[in-house]
């Protein structure tokens, strides 16, 4: 698996829980993967970050190493942990979001997200694999009605909107 790191953020700190047990995911929410990374996600100002970014293309960018703490979470809960930026890796999928003309996710980039969540399962115990709208239903939508759930499941990656 390709991972580009030409991109870093310095929008992260150590993880308080251990080794992460979820894999949370997110829409960028933005127009462009570039503006995502450039002008949010690696922006001090702006104090949020994920561990990976995927292009419309499929591309995978890292932005933070695993074993720390990126702040994708914001206020969230689940199962009664309410810390999820140490409990989770956070996966950001392109795609404008309901903001800025929410749209299909493309088969190369779901491609790539079922390849990168199957790769971390192998590395850590992930229970649960979901989007930032089941820890934070009250405030985030996203991944959105777009997200095949369905077809994450029936590549591999077990989730908790589909289980097979
Ligand atoms: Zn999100």
């Amino acid at each position: 698996m390709n991972i580009n790191k030409t991109h870093s953020s310095p929008n992260y700190n150590e993880r308080r829980l251990g080794a992460p047990n979820m894999i949370l995911l997110h829409y960028t929410g933005r127009p462009s993967c570039e503006e995502a990374i450039t002008k949010w996600l690696c922006n001090p100002e702006k104090e949020v970050s994920a561990h990976y970014v995927v292009d419309e293309d499929g591309t995978i960018y890292q932005l933070v190493d695993e074993d720390k703490r990126a702040w994708h979470a914001g206020v969230s809960e689940w199962k009664g942990q309410t810390d999820i930026n140490s409990l989770s890796i956070g996966i950001e999928i392109q795609n404008p979001g309901h903001e800025f003309g929410y749209r299909p996710f493309p088969l190369a980039q779901m491609e790539s997200v079922a390849a990168l969540c199957k790769n971390i399962m192998e590395r850590f115990e992930i229970e649960y694999v979901l989007g930032h709208s089941d820890v934070a239903p009250k405030r985030k939508v996203d991944p959105g009605e777009l997200f095949d759930w369905d077809w994450l499941s029936n590549r591999g990656v077990p989730n908790v909107h589909a289980s097979e």
